[in-house]
């Protein structure tokens, strides 16, 4: 099912290494391992507490996520661990089974009906992107969480309490986000990403799941929460003005989209003009090869 637009795309990503001596300590016991700007690295999130630590993402194959496990055990000191991932996509989650065994792996119960229904074929399309990230998912499985819960899942690490909260359908149907209260940290997964092109997976036939309108609302009630720190997916840390950020840049493409769609236009000629207008507005920005399938999405959820 590779696309061919995303088969161009990755045609030119570098090796997407995850570099755990990168990690910076952004609150008490609370790790960032940076993607550091590198296409498919997702910013990795290593949280304890005084029983237990949470990993958060695992970067995409068994190598990356060696790297993780070792890193976190270190971190650990013998603590317990946990693994949660913020969705199904593989940068994100397919390195999880190396985790098997040594820690507990976590996820809501849409995101374990992506992994099971979206896994096999988002790992062939992956694997399709080039040799250097076949490599990486040579020997990569469908991730297989040890716990699916349902509703949201306050996870106890000792002294701190961390939340898991499906966000219900925006980047994937099974988003979740990761709230540590006490240091007002959000790792919001895709959901935001600084820097770029919001990606939206729009990807007809194959997989048309992702709703821009869906993600403006969960963002709007993320941004509500006014948390201190947001990690997102891809991009550097920063402030609520993360979320209202991709917001902002949502609702630019919503209504770009919209009112050229209402004067009749088809797709094609409405993603060339937009692109050219948000391109424009966002120079410094990376991802612009997202732009196009934001306006397919947004031009199917027209009301
Ligand atoms: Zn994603």
């Amino acid at each position: 099912m590779t696309d061919p637009a995303i088969q161009s795309a990755g045609a030119t990503l570098p090796d997407p290494v995850v570099t755990v001596s990168g990690a910076r300590e952004i609150a008490a016991d609370l790790r960032v391992i940076p993607n550091d700007g590198v296409d498919l690295v997702p910013n990795i999130g290593v949280i304890g507490g005084s029983d237990a630590v949470l990993v958060v993402d695992t970067g995409i194959g068994t190598a990356n996520a060696a790297e993780v496990l070792a890193f976190a055990t270190d971190v650990a000191q013998g603590r317990r661990l946990y693994l949660t991932t913020t969705h199904f996509h593989p940068e994100h989650a397919f390195g999880a089974q190396v985790f098997a065994g040594e820690a507990t792996y976590l996820v809501n119960r849409a995101q374990a009906a992506d992994l099971a229904t979206k896994g096999a074929g988002y790992l062939a399309m992956f694997r399709g992107l080039g040799e250097v990230i076949a490599r990486r998912l040579e020997d990569a499985r469908v991730p297989a969480p040890d716990v699916v819960y349902d509703g949201v899942r306050e996870l106890d690490l000792g002294g701190r309490t961390v939340r898991l909260r499906p966000t219900g359908r925006g980047h994937t149907p099974g988003d979740q986000v990761v709230e540590v209260p006490d240091a007002g940290v959000l790792f919001t997964g895709d959901l935001a990403e600084t820097g770029q092109f919001a990606i939206l997976p729009w990807f007809p036939p194959h997989d048309t799941d992702v709703t821009a309108v869906g993600w403006l609302a969960v963002l709007d009630r993320l941004s509500a929460d006014a948390p201190r720190v947001v990690v997102p997916g891809h991009g550097e840390v920063g402030g609520a003005e993360v979320l209202t950020d991709v917001r902002d840049y949502l609702r630019e493409l919503r209504d770009e989209t919209w009112h050229r769609r209402d004067s009749g236009l088809g797709v094609a000629e409405i993603a060339a003009q937009v692109r050219a207008v948000l391109v424009d507005r966002h120079p410094g920005w990376a991802g612009r090869e997202w732009i196009e399938p934001g306006v397919g999405c947004l031009c199917a959820e027209r009301p």
